[in-house]
């Protein structure tokens, strides 16, 4: 399905706008284009954080690696029954993500594509890997080893911000890892944070960079402050961007995954997210487990609010559901992979 041809200067009038009735249009038109490809499914993504170490010192994250906080690493057995746990509960695929943990470098990824493979050979279930940056010898064993997908967000399609960012970090590197994953047949997903300093100009290129470099997946975050980080004091912006983003980005590609990510305003952020037009909700997290998230580590997790049962309640009442896990394979394969 061909989506709308806005053009850069479309997106930025549409992004500054401050009349009601047309952001109302945009969310309307975005849930139309939703539904004619998606019907009432919403699909669920499992989210399995398990190393929070990393190498790395964003500027904007909580985990970044001169923040003195405590970490976990959790052990194969541990996120493989994490990830059991998610996929009986309903989801249809892992997330499975770390920081730049030098420890997983050390070891060329053993550890992660041995759980990979696990859950995609004995679970069946689709796989997202979220390891960072990491050489092609190591996307090339990730694919092997049964992960459908190579997330990683440059956040910023502006340069100057991205090193302001992602700082002591290649923005080329960074893009060149992710086109290389795509080449070797992983799907990609790409994604932007909202308030960090970005101009609609800057939201902009990012939205239209997402289509020329084929991402699948497109994803906006708020800005959340993380304690001890240098941003700590930036405030989180409103929500209205993040909204708009996601309508403009179901418009833009009708088909692509767009997450209602619960890391940001937890269940209680669900619904505005789905009426803006997103299709997958992710950051589900086993109550109870000693996972974090990212930019809300803790919101939602040990009292079962990022559950799928949670979730599912929240869908019915708009009138949708979340999709079957064979739906969800169908979609991968038949539609995003086309
Ligand atoms: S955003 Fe990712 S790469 Fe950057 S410091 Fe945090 S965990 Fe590390």
């Amino acid at each position: 399905m061909n989506g709308v041809h806005y053009t850069k200067n479309d997106i930025i009038h549409i992004l500054k706008s401050d009349d009601p009735a047309e952001t109302n249009e945009l969310f309307i038109r975005a849930r139309k284009m939703r539904e004619q490809v998606c019907g009432d499914r919403i699909f669920a993504y499992g989210f399995v954080y398990f190393s929070t170490y990393c190498r790395n010192d964003c500027n904007f994250c909580f985990f970044r690696n001169s923040n003195d906080i405590e970490r976990y690493r959790k052990s194969k057995n541990e996120a493989l029954a994490l990830s059991k746990a998610l996929i009986d509960s309903g989801v249809n695929a892992i997330d499975l993500t770390t920081g730049e943990d030098p420890l997983y470098h050390n070891e060329d990824f053993k550890t992660f594509c041995e759980i990979i493979s696990e859950i995609k050979h004995t679970y069946n279930v689709p796989v997202m890997a979220s390891p960072g940056v990491v050489d092609h010898a190591t996307i090339n064993a990730l694919r092997d080893a049964g992960a459908d997908w190579y997330a990683l967000y440059q956040e910023t399609h502006n340069r100057d911000l991205f090193k302001k960012l992602r700082k002591g970090q290649s923005y080329d590197e960074r893009m060149e890892t992710k086109l290389y994953a795509k080449e070797q047949g992983m799907l990609i997903e790409e994604g932007i944070l909202a308030g960090v300093g970005e101009s609609a100009e800057d939201i902009a290129d990012s939205l239209l960079t997402m289509g020329k470099i084929g991402a699948r997946q497109v994803r906006i975050m708020s800005f959340v402050p993380q304690k001890g980080s240098p941003m700590e004091n930036i405030q989180t912006p409103d929500r209205e961007e993040e909204l708009k983003v996601i309508a403009l980005m179901r418009c833009l590609y009708p088909e692509a995954l767009i997450p209602a990510s619960l890391d940001v305003d937890g269940i209680d952020g669900l619904k505005e997210r789905i009426q803006a037009g997103a299709n997958l909700i992710t950051s589900i997290i086993p109550p109870e487990s000693g996972l974090m998230g990212v930019a809300n580590s803790t919101m939602d997790v040990d009292n079962g609010g990022r559950t799928i049962h949670e979730a599912a309640q929240i869908l019915n009442d708009m009138g949708l559901r979340i999709a079957t896990k064979e739906e969800y394979i169908h979609y991968m394969n038949e539609v995003l992979r086309k």
